[in-house]
């Protein structure tokens, strides 16, 4: 029995669609002015384990993941740059998905961009204005939080007395509102500003909320099974997406409202100034392996903070190398002929142990320590001669169904040749004679990407595979 922490309620609820076998899912997407970070990353692999879980149970899934590709920083920094902001955001977006793709993350159904639904925007909007939940000023028009009761429902923060205080995003906008937590729906822009649509209350842009509200209930209607995103989203994007949809359609928006926990490096918020921000190329550029980045992200279940340590990358490197050994070894292996029916028993418990896990609001710590326990049971039945022939196909196709929600052993013809290794190793020795040490770098790090380490010996260039 599938259950999940809804936040909305603060309750660990068991899993119910609205409609019959079929669960529709909106996760909010990256804001693409920049290359994403591991903290996004965490969110997104979270998104990832969702999404596999939910067709793992047999839901047929309709998930929609945003881009924001329209706001102040995308405008500014457009502008700075003297593109539009299609052509500041495109090498962003196509930079954002080969992350994605590499860290194994499953394409959504739909992933809509902010700056392709302003019409679906400024219907929402209009219909505030009309029902009295939206007001005009200096141009702009703006949510009336006084107006919806139920604001502050998902967050609780209590907004009854002073609201001007409230914890979360601090909302920046300069323009003249009734209340201090009144927020942006759409923003007034300067006749002469390139980036701004008409809409029948004034030319502006949207505010960065309704874009989520309107991509949402565009695909999945005015009320869907489950909303997710990082917890910093909460408030005030969540609970404004909630005030406007809500306030618009008058039905719930979301039924369940999923946030995964903060991720800290080195035990400190990760910013720019401490040293301590990556971007999941950095990390590729370090010559992590994009799998042992997947697998420290799932290594914490998405509701825990998540510390993030070099230490703890190189050992998820090792143990991603130790299981991608562990099972090209029970493929080659010479098994004894028969069957082991005492071990095929347990692996089923361990894949049940793993379902039970991943059940109570996707606990993957718990779900990876039963594939573990899984490989420790096998290696003993190996080492002792009593794992059979005809156990290895049983034990493989379990290790499938772990890897269907995990994603962590990869395809074995994935790895690089042994040829390749040579010649790039050859072309790295060129580049050192040459001293052309950028491209020498270069060439440890592709290699150290494929997991493939280089020691410097008295007899020359050795390599290995980790
Ligand atoms: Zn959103």
């Amino acid at each position: 029995m599938l259950k999940f922490h809804n936040t909305l309620t603060n309750q660990l609820e068991e899993f119910q669609p609205l409609n019959d076998n079929e669960v529709r899912l909106y996760i909010c997407g990256p804001t693409v002015w920049s290359f994403a970070h591991i903290g996004n990353f965490r969110t997104f692999t979270f998104g990832d384990v969702l999404r596999r879980y939910l067709k793992f149970k047999g839901y047929k899934l309709t998930h929609v993941f945003n881009l924001t590709d329209v706001d102040d920083r995308i405008i500014n920094e457009a502008k700075a740059a003297a593109k539009t902001i299609d052509e500041f955001t495109a090498p962003f977006i196509e930079a954002f998905w080969e992350d994605f793709d590499a860290l194994g993350l499953e394409r959504p159904d739909i992933a809509p961009r902010a700056t392709h639904h302003i019409a679906e925007m400024i219907q929402i909007i209009e219909k505030l204005l009309e029902n009295g939940h939206a007001y005009e000023s200096d141009g702009s028009i703006y949510f009336r939080i006084s107006a919806f009761p139920d604001y502050g429902k998902l967050s609780k923060i209590n907004f009854a007395g002073n609201i001007s205080g409230a914890s979360g995003r601090v909302d920046t906008d300069k323009y003249d509102k009734e209340n201090a937590n009144d927020f942006a729906l759409w923003k007034l822009v300067d006749a002469d500003e390139p980036t701004g649509w008409d809409a029948s209350f004034g030319r502006g842009r949207p505010g960065w909320h309704i874009e989520c509200s309107a991509m949402a209930m565009k695909y999945l209607g005015e009320t869907f099974d489950i909303h997710a995103g990082g917890i910093d989203l909460k408030f005030p994007h969540h609970e404004n997406e909630i005030a406007q949809s809500e306030g618009a359609t008058e039905n719930q928006f979301a039924k369940v409202w999923l946030h995964s926990e903060h991720l800290k490096v080195e035990g400190e918020t990760m910013s720019k100034s401490l040293g301590n921000f990556y971007t999941f190329r950095d990390l590729i550029a370090k010559g992590y392996s994009a799998t042992a980045i997947r697998y420290l992200l799932l290594s914490v279940p998405y509701h825990k903070q998540l510390n993030f340590t070099f230490e703890t990358l190189d050992g998820a490197e090792q143990t991603i190398a130790r299981l991608r050994d562990f099972r090209n070894r029970l493929q080659e292996a010479h098994l004894p002929d028969g069957i082991n029916t005492d071990l095929q028993e347990k692996a089923e418990k361990y894949l049940n142990d793993f379902e039970a896990a991943m059940d109570d609001n996707l606990n993957t710590s718990v779900a990876l320590a039963a594939l573990h326990n899984l490989v420790r049971e096998v290696n003993t039945a190996t080492a002792h001669e009593v794992a059979c022939t005809e156990d290895r196909s049983f034990i493989l196709h379990t290790l499938d169904k772990f890897d269907a929600i995990l994603g962590i052993f990869g395809e074995a013809s994935e790895e690089i040749l042994d040829s390749e290794i040579e010649a790039l190793i050859g072309e790295r020795q060129e580049a050192r004679r040459n001293r052309n040490f950028a491209r020498s770098d270069e060439i440890r790090n592709l290699l150290g990407e494929q997991g493939i380490i280089l020691e410097d010996t008295k007899d020359g260039m050795r390599w290995k595979r980790k």
